[in-house]
Protein backbone atom coordinates (compact mmCIF):
# COMPACT_ATOMS: atom_id res chain seq x y z
CA UNK A 1 0.00 0.00 0.00
CA UNK A 2 1.20 3.87 -0.95
CA UNK A 3 2.90 5.44 2.22
CA UNK A 4 0.70 8.64 1.42
CA UNK A 5 -2.73 6.23 1.54
CA UNK A 6 -3.40 7.61 -1.89
CA UNK A 7 -5.57 6.01 -4.08
CA UNK A 8 -4.61 3.97 -7.33
CA UNK A 9 -6.83 5.98 -9.49
CA UNK A 10 -8.14 5.22 -12.70
CA UNK A 11 -9.46 7.68 -15.36
CA UNK A 12 -11.87 6.14 -18.29
CA UNK A 13 -14.81 3.38 -16.89
CA UNK A 14 -14.38 1.96 -20.30
CA UNK A 15 -13.53 -1.69 -21.29
CA UNK A 16 -9.99 -1.16 -20.67
CA UNK A 17 -10.58 0.72 -17.17
CA UNK A 18 -13.27 -1.43 -16.33
CA UNK A 19 -10.57 -4.71 -16.49
CA UNK A 20 -7.68 -2.65 -14.22
CA UNK A 21 -10.52 -1.64 -11.90
CA UNK A 22 -11.70 -5.24 -12.07
CA UNK A 23 -7.95 -6.66 -11.46
CA UNK A 24 -6.89 -3.91 -8.54
CA UNK A 25 -10.69 -4.61 -6.58
CA UNK A 26 -9.48 -7.97 -6.14
CA UNK A 27 -6.07 -7.75 -5.82
CA UNK A 28 -4.69 -4.24 -4.48
CA UNK A 29 -4.73 -3.75 -0.82
CA UNK A 30 -4.84 0.08 -1.60
CA UNK A 31 -7.67 1.79 -2.18
CA UNK A 32 -9.01 2.08 -5.78
CA UNK A 33 -10.90 5.01 -7.63
CA UNK A 34 -12.61 4.68 -10.58
CA UNK A 35 -13.44 7.82 -12.60
CA UNK A 36 -15.86 7.62 -15.47
CA UNK A 37 -17.40 10.53 -17.84
CA UNK A 38 -20.32 8.15 -18.65
CA UNK A 39 -22.99 7.56 -15.70
CA UNK A 40 -23.90 3.84 -15.90
CA UNK A 41 -20.80 1.34 -14.93
CA UNK A 42 -18.48 -0.54 -17.21
CA UNK A 43 -20.15 -2.35 -20.22
CA UNK A 44 -19.31 -4.42 -23.50
CA UNK A 45 -19.06 -1.71 -26.17
CA UNK A 46 -19.32 -3.84 -28.74
CA UNK A 47 -22.69 -4.84 -28.14
CA UNK A 48 -24.03 -1.36 -28.81
CA UNK A 49 -23.60 -2.02 -32.79
CA UNK A 50 -25.45 -5.72 -32.28
CA UNK A 51 -26.93 -7.47 -30.30
CA UNK A 52 -28.14 -4.32 -28.04
CA UNK A 53 -29.36 -2.94 -30.77
CA UNK A 54 -32.03 -5.42 -31.51
CA UNK A 55 -32.90 -6.59 -28.33
CA UNK A 56 -32.43 -3.21 -25.87
CA UNK A 57 -31.25 -5.31 -22.89
CA UNK A 58 -28.88 -2.72 -20.82
CA UNK A 59 -28.24 -5.53 -17.90
CA UNK A 60 -26.70 -7.64 -20.20
CA UNK A 61 -24.15 -5.50 -21.51
CA UNK A 62 -22.78 -4.75 -18.17
CA UNK A 63 -19.69 -5.90 -16.93
CA UNK A 64 -21.11 -5.80 -12.96
CA UNK A 65 -24.11 -3.96 -11.09
CA UNK A 66 -22.83 -1.02 -10.19
CA UNK A 67 -22.67 -2.34 -6.36
CA UNK A 68 -19.48 -4.19 -7.52
CA UNK A 69 -17.79 -0.59 -8.05
CA UNK A 70 -18.62 0.41 -4.35
CA UNK A 71 -16.83 -0.79 -0.92
CA UNK A 72 -15.03 0.56 1.92
CA UNK A 73 -11.91 0.47 -0.13
CA UNK A 74 -13.17 1.37 -3.76
CA UNK A 75 -15.30 4.43 -5.34
CA UNK A 76 -16.36 4.79 -8.20
CA UNK A 77 -17.15 8.76 -9.54
CA UNK A 78 -19.50 8.30 -12.60
CA UNK A 79 -20.42 11.41 -14.61
CA UNK A 80 -17.13 13.07 -14.32
CA UNK A 81 -14.72 13.94 -16.97
CA UNK A 82 -11.02 14.71 -16.14
CA UNK A 83 -9.63 17.83 -17.77
CA UNK A 84 -6.09 17.98 -16.58
CA UNK A 85 -3.29 16.23 -15.27
CA UNK A 86 -0.35 17.46 -12.56
CA UNK A 87 1.85 14.80 -12.29
CA UNK A 88 4.27 16.71 -10.36
CA UNK A 89 1.49 16.82 -7.98
CA UNK A 90 -0.05 13.57 -8.77
CA UNK A 91 -3.43 15.23 -9.48
CA UNK A 92 -6.01 14.72 -11.66
CA UNK A 93 -8.07 17.40 -12.20
CA UNK A 94 -11.99 17.09 -12.61
CA UNK A 95 -14.53 19.15 -14.25
CA UNK A 96 -16.30 19.87 -11.07
CA UNK A 97 -13.32 22.12 -10.31
CA UNK A 98 -11.99 19.73 -7.58
CA UNK A 99 -9.16 17.61 -8.13
CA UNK A 100 -8.28 13.46 -7.45
CA UNK A 101 -4.37 12.75 -5.23
CA UNK A 102 -3.43 9.51 -6.57
CA UNK A 103 -0.93 7.39 -5.64
CA UNK A 104 -0.94 5.84 -9.45
CA UNK A 105 -2.51 6.51 -12.26
CA UNK A 106 -3.88 4.83 -14.82
CA UNK A 107 -5.31 6.78 -17.91
CA UNK A 108 -7.96 4.29 -20.11
CA UNK A 109 -10.14 7.05 -21.69
CA UNK A 110 -10.79 5.42 -24.71
CA UNK A 111 -11.61 7.84 -27.62
CA UNK A 112 -14.75 9.63 -29.64
CA UNK A 113 -16.29 8.98 -32.73
CA UNK A 114 -14.88 11.24 -35.33
CA UNK A 115 -17.49 14.27 -35.93
CA UNK A 116 -18.33 14.91 -39.81
CA UNK A 117 -17.57 18.63 -40.68
CA UNK A 118 -20.10 19.08 -43.06
CA UNK A 119 -23.12 21.48 -42.81
CA UNK A 120 -26.32 19.77 -40.88
CA UNK A 121 -24.57 17.43 -38.94
CA UNK A 122 -26.21 18.54 -35.77
CA UNK A 123 -29.67 18.27 -37.39
CA UNK A 124 -31.76 15.69 -35.40
CA UNK A 125 -31.63 12.06 -36.51
CA UNK A 126 -28.03 12.26 -37.40
CA UNK A 127 -26.33 9.79 -34.84
CA UNK A 128 -22.08 8.66 -34.08
CA UNK A 129 -22.05 5.46 -31.76
CA UNK A 130 -20.05 4.68 -29.23
CA UNK A 131 -21.57 5.27 -25.91
CA UNK A 132 -24.97 3.43 -24.13
CA UNK A 133 -26.44 6.72 -24.71
CA UNK A 134 -25.80 7.36 -28.44
CA UNK A 135 -26.80 3.32 -28.46
CA UNK A 136 -30.17 3.99 -26.87
CA UNK A 137 -30.90 6.81 -29.10
CA UNK A 138 -29.93 5.18 -32.30
CA UNK A 139 -32.41 2.23 -31.14
CA UNK A 140 -34.81 4.40 -30.68
CA UNK A 141 -34.90 5.60 -34.18
CA UNK A 142 -34.44 2.43 -36.31
CA UNK A 143 -37.68 1.91 -37.14
CA UNK A 144 -38.95 -0.64 -39.70
CA UNK A 145 -39.74 0.60 -42.88
CA UNK A 146 -38.03 4.04 -42.59
CA UNK A 147 -34.55 4.94 -44.49
CA UNK A 148 -31.15 4.36 -42.73
CA UNK A 149 -28.04 6.26 -44.27
CA UNK A 150 -24.82 4.91 -43.05
CA UNK A 151 -21.57 7.29 -43.59
CA UNK A 152 -18.71 5.09 -42.97
CA UNK A 153 -18.15 1.42 -44.47
CA UNK A 154 -16.13 0.26 -41.77
CA UNK A 155 -16.70 -2.48 -39.16
CA UNK A 156 -19.34 -0.40 -36.82
CA UNK A 157 -21.03 1.62 -39.55
CA UNK A 158 -21.54 -2.20 -41.89
CA UNK A 159 -22.43 -3.92 -38.52
CA UNK A 160 -25.69 -1.21 -38.17
CA UNK A 161 -26.38 -1.43 -41.19
CA UNK A 162 -26.63 -5.27 -41.04
CA UNK A 163 -28.90 -5.03 -38.08
CA UNK A 164 -30.71 -2.12 -39.60
CA UNK A 165 -31.75 -4.39 -42.48
CA UNK A 166 -32.32 -7.40 -40.58
CA UNK A 167 -34.96 -4.88 -38.90
CA UNK A 168 -36.70 -3.95 -42.04
CA UNK A 169 -35.12 -0.88 -43.15
CA UNK A 170 -34.16 0.17 -46.45
CA UNK A 171 -30.25 1.31 -45.97
CA UNK A 172 -27.73 3.08 -48.11
CA UNK A 173 -24.16 2.98 -46.67
CA UNK A 174 -21.75 5.86 -48.28
CA UNK A 175 -17.81 5.48 -47.83
CA UNK A 176 -15.20 7.00 -49.46
CA UNK A 177 -13.14 3.92 -50.32
CA UNK A 178 -14.15 2.11 -53.22
CA UNK A 179 -14.50 -1.22 -50.85
CA UNK A 180 -15.14 -1.71 -47.12
CA UNK A 181 -11.97 -2.18 -45.08
CA UNK A 182 -9.60 -1.08 -47.25
CA UNK A 183 -6.67 -2.16 -45.81
CA UNK A 184 -7.38 -5.54 -45.30
CA UNK A 185 -7.31 -6.62 -48.68
CA UNK A 186 -9.24 -6.03 -51.62
CA UNK A 187 -11.09 -9.76 -51.49
CA UNK A 188 -12.77 -9.59 -48.62
CA UNK A 189 -13.78 -6.23 -49.19
CA UNK A 190 -15.59 -7.79 -52.46
CA UNK A 191 -17.42 -10.59 -49.97
CA UNK A 192 -18.56 -8.64 -47.40
CA UNK A 193 -19.81 -5.79 -49.94
CA UNK A 194 -21.51 -9.04 -52.38
CA UNK A 195 -23.21 -10.01 -48.51
CA UNK A 196 -24.68 -7.31 -47.62
CA UNK A 197 -25.85 -5.89 -51.30
CA UNK A 198 -27.74 -9.53 -51.76
CA UNK A 199 -29.58 -8.34 -48.40
CA UNK A 200 -30.82 -5.28 -50.37
CA UNK A 201 -28.13 -3.06 -48.65
CA UNK A 202 -27.24 -0.18 -51.08
CA UNK A 203 -23.52 1.00 -51.66
CA UNK A 204 -22.38 4.66 -53.03
CA UNK A 205 -19.03 3.76 -52.47
CA UNK A 206 -16.27 6.19 -53.64
CA UNK A 207 -18.29 9.07 -52.67
CA UNK A 208 -18.85 11.53 -49.70
CA UNK A 209 -21.73 13.52 -47.88
CA UNK A 210 -21.39 17.00 -48.70
CA UNK A 211 -24.28 18.39 -46.72
CA UNK A 212 -27.47 17.28 -44.64
CA UNK A 213 -30.60 18.80 -45.26
CA UNK A 214 -33.73 19.17 -42.88
CA UNK A 215 -35.72 21.89 -41.24
CA UNK A 216 -37.02 20.02 -38.07
CA UNK A 217 -34.67 16.91 -38.94
CA UNK A 218 -32.49 15.18 -41.34
CA UNK A 219 -34.20 14.46 -44.48
CA UNK A 220 -31.72 14.64 -46.86
CA UNK A 221 -27.92 13.31 -47.52
CA UNK A 222 -26.46 15.17 -50.72
CA UNK A 223 -23.50 13.70 -51.51
CA UNK A 224 -20.53 14.68 -53.50
CA UNK A 225 -21.57 14.56 -57.01
CA UNK A 226 -24.47 16.25 -55.85
CA UNK A 227 -26.99 13.58 -55.45
CA UNK A 228 -29.74 13.17 -53.11
CA UNK A 229 -30.31 10.52 -50.79
CA UNK A 230 -33.70 10.78 -49.04
CA UNK A 231 -33.90 9.54 -45.52
CA UNK A 232 -35.45 9.83 -41.87
CA UNK A 233 -31.96 8.83 -39.89
CA UNK A 234 -28.28 8.71 -40.51
CA UNK A 235 -25.40 7.38 -38.57
CA UNK A 236 -21.91 8.41 -39.17
CA UNK A 237 -18.88 5.91 -38.21
CA UNK A 238 -16.02 7.36 -39.78
CA UNK A 239 -13.38 6.25 -36.73
CA UNK A 240 -12.19 8.02 -32.98
CA UNK A 241 -10.34 10.21 -32.21
CA UNK A 242 -8.52 9.76 -29.19
CA UNK A 243 -9.56 10.62 -25.59
CA UNK A 244 -6.32 12.36 -24.64
CA UNK A 245 -6.94 15.82 -24.96
CA UNK A 246 -6.75 16.40 -21.03
CA UNK A 247 -2.91 15.35 -21.75
CA UNK A 248 -1.42 16.94 -24.66
CA UNK A 249 0.49 18.99 -21.77
CA UNK A 250 1.99 16.48 -19.48
CA UNK A 251 2.12 13.54 -21.68
CA UNK A 252 4.22 12.16 -24.43
CA UNK A 253 1.32 11.31 -27.73
CA UNK A 254 2.09 9.23 -30.65
CA UNK A 255 2.38 12.32 -33.24
CA UNK A 256 0.18 10.07 -35.88
CA UNK A 257 -2.48 8.75 -33.64
CA UNK A 258 -2.36 11.59 -30.81
CA UNK A 259 -2.71 8.55 -28.39
CA UNK A 260 -0.20 7.81 -25.28
CA UNK A 261 3.31 6.60 -25.64
CA UNK A 262 3.11 3.88 -23.47
CA UNK A 263 6.17 0.98 -23.16
CA UNK A 264 5.18 -2.63 -22.78
CA UNK A 265 4.25 -2.31 -18.90
CA UNK A 266 2.25 0.11 -19.88
CA UNK A 267 4.16 2.57 -18.72
CA UNK A 268 3.99 6.57 -19.59
CA UNK A 269 6.35 9.44 -19.60
CA UNK A 270 5.30 10.37 -16.21
CA UNK A 271 5.88 8.72 -13.52
CA UNK A 272 3.57 6.19 -11.79
CA UNK A 273 1.14 7.36 -14.87
CA UNK A 274 -0.31 4.45 -16.94
CA UNK A 275 -2.24 3.79 -19.79
CA UNK A 276 -4.57 1.39 -21.80
CA UNK A 277 -6.49 0.61 -24.13
CA UNK A 278 -7.38 2.55 -27.18
CA UNK A 279 -6.00 6.23 -25.90
CA UNK A 280 -2.48 4.11 -26.21
CA UNK A 281 -0.15 3.41 -28.46
CA UNK A 282 1.94 0.74 -27.23
CA UNK A 283 4.85 -1.39 -27.85
CA UNK A 284 4.97 -4.99 -28.44
CA UNK A 285 8.07 -6.96 -27.93
CA UNK A 286 8.13 -8.21 -31.58
CA UNK A 287 6.54 -5.41 -33.73
CA UNK A 288 7.37 -2.58 -31.94
CA UNK A 289 4.96 0.71 -31.65
CA UNK A 290 1.65 -0.39 -32.91
CA UNK A 291 -2.42 1.68 -31.56
CA UNK A 292 -5.06 -0.62 -31.62
CA UNK A 293 -8.75 -0.21 -31.53
CA UNK A 294 -9.99 -3.81 -30.34
CA UNK A 295 -12.00 -4.82 -27.17
CA UNK A 296 -9.93 -8.00 -26.76
CA UNK A 297 -6.56 -5.70 -26.63
CA UNK A 298 -7.95 -2.99 -24.57
CA UNK A 299 -9.05 -5.97 -22.20
CA UNK A 300 -6.55 -7.61 -21.73
CA UNK A 301 -3.82 -4.61 -21.81
CA UNK A 302 -6.05 -3.15 -18.55
CA UNK A 303 -5.54 -6.26 -16.87
CA UNK A 304 -1.79 -6.77 -17.51
CA UNK A 305 -0.86 -3.71 -16.43
CA UNK A 306 -3.28 -3.58 -13.45
CA UNK A 307 -1.29 -7.49 -12.79
CA UNK A 308 1.55 -5.41 -13.08
CA UNK A 309 0.62 -2.89 -10.34
CA UNK A 310 0.30 -5.60 -8.03
CA UNK A 311 3.04 -7.27 -8.65
CA UNK A 312 3.06 -9.76 -11.66
CA UNK A 313 5.81 -7.82 -13.48
CA UNK A 314 5.21 -9.38 -17.53
CA UNK A 315 5.04 -7.13 -20.32
CA UNK A 316 2.18 -7.23 -22.80
CA UNK A 317 2.55 -9.29 -25.23
CA UNK A 318 -1.11 -10.13 -26.73
CA UNK A 319 -1.05 -10.76 -30.45
CA UNK A 320 -3.92 -8.44 -31.89
CA UNK A 321 -7.04 -9.91 -31.97
CA UNK A 322 -10.38 -8.16 -33.39
CA UNK A 323 -14.01 -9.60 -34.74
CA UNK A 324 -16.38 -8.42 -35.97
CA UNK A 325 -19.89 -10.37 -36.68
CA UNK A 326 -22.48 -9.01 -39.63
CA UNK A 327 -25.40 -11.09 -40.20
CA UNK A 328 -24.10 -14.67 -39.83
CA UNK A 329 -20.58 -13.82 -41.35
CA UNK A 330 -18.01 -13.86 -38.97
CA UNK A 331 -15.04 -11.38 -39.80
CA UNK A 332 -11.78 -11.72 -37.30
CA UNK A 333 -8.53 -10.14 -37.83
CA UNK A 334 -5.26 -11.64 -35.71
CA UNK A 335 -1.67 -9.82 -35.91
CA UNK A 336 -0.90 -6.66 -38.23
CA UNK A 337 -3.66 -7.33 -40.73
CA UNK A 338 -3.12 -4.16 -43.17
CA UNK A 339 -1.77 -3.84 -46.53
CA UNK A 340 -0.03 -0.61 -44.73
CA UNK A 341 2.49 -2.52 -42.41
CA UNK A 342 2.75 -5.50 -45.45
CA UNK A 343 4.55 -6.37 -48.70
CA UNK A 344 2.25 -8.81 -50.10
CA UNK A 345 -0.74 -10.49 -49.56
CA UNK A 346 -1.68 -14.28 -49.89
CA UNK A 347 -5.13 -15.16 -50.04
CA UNK A 348 -6.22 -18.82 -49.19
CA UNK A 349 -9.87 -20.25 -49.01
CA UNK A 350 -12.22 -22.55 -49.93
CA UNK A 351 -16.01 -22.32 -52.36
CA UNK A 352 -17.84 -22.89 -48.92
CA UNK A 353 -16.88 -18.93 -47.97
CA UNK A 354 -14.55 -19.30 -46.09
CA UNK A 355 -11.33 -17.23 -46.50
CA UNK A 356 -8.51 -15.55 -45.14
CA UNK A 357 -5.72 -13.02 -46.79
CA UNK A 358 -2.30 -13.39 -45.08
CA UNK A 359 0.04 -10.37 -44.49
CA UNK A 360 3.80 -11.41 -45.27
CA UNK A 361 6.52 -9.11 -44.71
CA UNK A 362 9.58 -10.67 -45.76
CA UNK A 363 9.54 -13.95 -45.21
CA UNK A 364 7.49 -13.14 -42.14
CA UNK A 365 3.42 -13.63 -41.80
CA UNK A 366 2.70 -10.91 -39.34
CA UNK A 367 -1.09 -10.96 -39.86
CA UNK A 368 -4.35 -12.14 -41.18
CA UNK A 369 -7.94 -11.33 -42.11
CA UNK A 370 -10.38 -14.27 -41.91
CA UNK A 371 -14.22 -14.42 -42.71
CA UNK A 372 -15.90 -17.39 -41.14
CA UNK A 373 -13.08 -19.55 -40.81
CA UNK A 374 -12.79 -20.25 -36.77
CA UNK A 375 -10.57 -23.31 -37.05
CA UNK A 376 -7.99 -20.86 -38.99
CA UNK A 377 -8.25 -18.22 -36.58
CA UNK A 378 -7.44 -20.19 -33.98
CA UNK A 379 -4.58 -22.43 -35.35
CA UNK A 380 -2.91 -18.45 -36.41
CA UNK A 381 -3.95 -17.12 -33.14
CA UNK A 382 -1.44 -20.07 -31.45
CA UNK A 383 1.17 -20.19 -33.87
CA UNK A 384 1.78 -16.08 -33.60
CA UNK A 385 1.35 -16.46 -29.83
CA UNK A 386 4.20 -19.07 -29.74
CA UNK A 387 6.64 -17.95 -32.28
CA UNK A 388 8.00 -14.92 -33.83
CA UNK A 389 8.99 -14.04 -36.19
CA UNK A 390 6.36 -16.57 -37.52
CA UNK A 391 7.85 -17.85 -41.37
CA UNK A 392 5.26 -18.26 -43.91
CA UNK A 393 6.13 -21.57 -45.62
CA UNK A 394 3.75 -23.76 -47.34
CA UNK A 395 3.97 -26.38 -44.21
CA UNK A 396 2.43 -23.47 -42.09
CA UNK A 397 -0.63 -22.75 -44.79
CA UNK A 398 -0.83 -26.46 -44.96
CA UNK A 399 -1.16 -26.39 -41.23
CA UNK A 400 -3.28 -23.49 -41.16
CA UNK A 401 -5.73 -24.85 -43.57
CA UNK A 402 -6.44 -28.41 -42.72
CA UNK A 403 -10.50 -28.42 -42.77
C1 LIG B 1 -20.24 0.35 -31.44
C2 LIG B 1 -18.89 -0.28 -31.28
C3 LIG B 1 -18.71 -1.60 -31.64
C4 LIG B 1 -17.47 -2.19 -31.51
N1 LIG B 1 -17.31 -3.49 -31.87
C5 LIG B 1 -16.11 -4.09 -31.72
C6 LIG B 1 -15.96 -5.45 -32.10
O1 LIG B 1 -16.88 -6.10 -32.57
N2 LIG B 1 -14.75 -6.00 -31.93
C7 LIG B 1 -13.68 -5.32 -31.42
O2 LIG B 1 -12.59 -5.88 -31.30
N3 LIG B 1 -13.81 -4.02 -31.03
C8 LIG B 1 -15.01 -3.40 -31.19
N4 LIG B 1 -15.15 -2.09 -30.82
C9 LIG B 1 -14.00 -1.37 -30.25
C10 LIG B 1 -13.93 -1.60 -28.74
O3 LIG B 1 -15.17 -1.35 -28.15
C11 LIG B 1 -12.86 -0.68 -28.17
O4 LIG B 1 -11.62 -1.13 -28.68
C12 LIG B 1 -12.83 -0.73 -26.63
O5 LIG B 1 -14.04 -0.31 -26.08
C13 LIG B 1 -11.69 0.15 -26.14
O6 LIG B 1 -11.69 0.16 -24.75
P1 LIG B 1 -11.13 1.44 -23.96
O7 LIG B 1 -11.41 1.17 -22.52
O8 LIG B 1 -9.78 1.75 -24.40
O9 LIG B 1 -12.06 2.63 -24.45
P2 LIG B 1 -13.62 2.82 -24.17
O10 LIG B 1 -14.29 1.51 -24.05
O11 LIG B 1 -14.09 3.78 -25.20
O12 LIG B 1 -13.67 3.52 -22.74
C14 LIG B 1 -13.17 4.80 -22.50
C15 LIG B 1 -14.02 5.42 -21.42
O13 LIG B 1 -13.37 6.58 -20.95
C16 LIG B 1 -14.33 7.61 -20.78
N5 LIG B 1 -13.63 8.89 -20.88
C17 LIG B 1 -13.11 9.45 -22.00
N6 LIG B 1 -12.49 10.63 -21.69
C18 LIG B 1 -12.65 10.80 -20.35
C19 LIG B 1 -12.22 11.80 -19.43
N7 LIG B 1 -11.48 12.85 -19.84
N8 LIG B 1 -12.55 11.67 -18.12
C20 LIG B 1 -13.27 10.58 -17.70
N9 LIG B 1 -13.70 9.60 -18.52
C21 LIG B 1 -13.37 9.70 -19.83
C22 LIG B 1 -15.32 7.37 -21.90
O14 LIG B 1 -16.54 8.01 -21.61
C23 LIG B 1 -15.39 5.85 -21.91
O15 LIG B 1 -16.39 5.39 -21.03
C24 LIG B 1 -16.38 -1.45 -30.98
C25 LIG B 1 -16.57 -0.11 -30.61
C26 LIG B 1 -17.81 0.47 -30.77
C27 LIG B 1 -18.00 1.91 -30.37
Amino acid sequence: MDPTGDPIVVVGAGMAGGRTFDVLRRKSRSPVVLIGEEKVPPYTRPDLSKRYLQDGDEHRVLFHPVEHYESERTEFRAGRRAIGLDPDRHRVLLDDGSDQRYSTLVVATGGAPRRLPVPGADLPGVHYLRTLDDARALRAGLVPGQRLTVVGAGLVGLEIAAVAREAGLDVVVVDVCDLPFPLLGAELGERILASHRSRGVEFRMGTSVREFRGTERVREAVLSDGSPVATDIVVVGIGIVPGTDWLSSTLELDPPTGTVTVDSFGRTSASAVYAVGDATSWTHPHFGRIHTEHEAVAQNHGMRVAGNLVGVGKPFSMVPYAWSDQYHHRLRTVGLASTATSDRQVTVGGSDGRMATLFVRGPELVGAGILDWPAFTARLTRAMQAEAPLRLTSELIDELTAD
